[in-house]
């Protein structure tokens, strides 16, 4: 009988001698074997192995399964005076094996078939592994699929042109690292990965992020996002619907302007886009709430004395109709109206006064001191500014008025 699961050997008498343990388990396979030798009583010889404990008949102190149901318990032994650790085990398997332990340390038989004491084969163990890191283009497998069970996959500096299909079925992945390659493009079928939370592809060849990997279940579950060293233009304004993204990383690529959306991002904590072709922030950018921005080395422009009238008298009956649309949030997709119309609508702009304009409004821009939107802030050029300018809509004259001191 086997369990598959990760193990820590607390010794007992180590805090006694001033050590402590480590306090990390290693991914193990436990093993219940019956010790073969002849002249022992059958049911008295149970052993348990990893460490070896040869003896189980009345040698468990006590068993502590209070979590049993999250695949962790503990094994008190009495000698060697170690408590065993188990965690991350699946819990049917777990109950299982727990209750055969209890069994050998009654003295009772135990049904269930038990392991033959041999090693267990690299390979079965291989199964289970969590994490696997390769750095160099010899040890990527070609001809070997990586094992189903991994959570953290890094592939760097493997000279891969596209994403391998083959990691894409790995469905417990949490963090994917495929920084340091040559990809052009992402499969939308990242997306599939459900609880992918960590995303590196920091120094590829990108120039793109697309809408079908925002719209993606990365919405749940995408917490990091390390794009830099790209050549990423522009990230489409479906990117904003990423709520649960804390650290954004794209330094060093060819950004002309953030999506006009950014302020719901309401959980980004850490945004750092130095190094690209930024001449303005968007007005949203003013409701983020981070703890670090670094906007290093953008080509700011300097805001312009006076603000640039776009203002239509009448109202053309595009610009009512989309605001309308906006203004009262009806929904809106390519299969209703023309897929450049929904475009606008993706793009329009908001006025301070939190309504919606097309093509018909007022445009100013101004600088902000980043330290209104960040605990810390990267100095934005080598002067020792930290202001940034900003751009501000206004759909109507009044707005204008109204707005136009109150944000300065
Ligand atoms: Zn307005």
């Amino acid at each position: 009988m086997r369990l598959h699961c990760e193990v820590e050997v607390v010794h007992r008498r180590l805090p006694a001698l001033g050590l402590r343990n480590r306090g990390k388990g290693v991914r193990a396979v436990l093993s219940l074997c019956r010790a073969t030798p002849a002249g022992l009583p059958p049911i008295s010889n149970f052993l348990l192995c990893f460490p070896l404990v040869k003896q189980l008949k009345e040698n468990v102190e006590q068993f502590f399964t209070k979590f049993v149901d999250e695949g962790k318990a503990t094994v008190r032994l009495k000698e060697p005076p170690v408590d065993l650790c188990l965690s991350k085990a699946n819990s049917n398997s777990l109950k299982g094996f727990l209750s055969a332990v209890r069994l050998a340390h009654r003295g009772c038989n135990v049904d269930t078939p038990l392991s033959v004491l041999t090693p267990v084969k690299t390979a079965e163990f291989e199964k289970y592994r969590t994490k696997m890191v390769i750095t160099s283009k010899k040890d990527y497998p070609l001809s070997k699929n990586f094992p189903y069970s991994l959570e953290h996959l890094q592939t760097s500096h493997c000279g891969l042109v596209r994403v391998d299909m083959r990691m894409l079925c790995l469905k417990n992945l949490r963090k994917l690292d495929l920084s340091h390659n040559h990809i052009k493009k992402l499969p939308a079928t990242i997306g599939d990965l459900i609880h992918l939370q960590e995303l590196d592809l920091k120094d590829n060849h990108l120039e793109s992020f697309s809408v079908a990997l925002c719209q993606s279940t990365l919405q749940k579950s995408l917490r990091s996002l390390d794009l830099s060293k790209n050549k990423i233009k522009a990230l489409p304004v479906q990117f904003c619907q990423l709520q649960q993204l804390t650290d954004l990383k794209i330094d060093n690529n060819e950004l002309i302007r953030f999506p006009c959306k950014i302020g719901q991002l309401t959980n980004l904590r850490f945004l750092s886009a130095a190094r690209n072709k930024l001449p303005f922030l968007p007005s949203e950018f003013k409701s983020l709430s981070l703890e670090h921005v670094d906007l290093f080395g953008n080509t700011f422009e300097q805001p312009k004395v006076l603000p640039v009238i776009k203002l239509q008298a009448p109202l053309t009956l595009l610009e009512s109709s989309a605001r309308t649309v906006l203004n009262n949030r009806i929904p809106y997709d390519s299969r209703i109206i023309p897929f450049h119309l929904c475009q606008d609508l993706d793009t329009a702009k908001t006025c301070s006064c939190g309504r919606f304009c097309l093509n018909s409004f007022i445009q100013e821009t101004r600088t902000m001191n980043l330290h209104s939107v960040a605990h810390t802030v990267v100095l934005v050029d080598n002067m020792g500014s930290t202001e940034a300018s900003i751009i501000f809509y206004f759909c109507s004259l009044d707005c204008y008025v109204n707005f136009s001191d109150v944000l300065k």
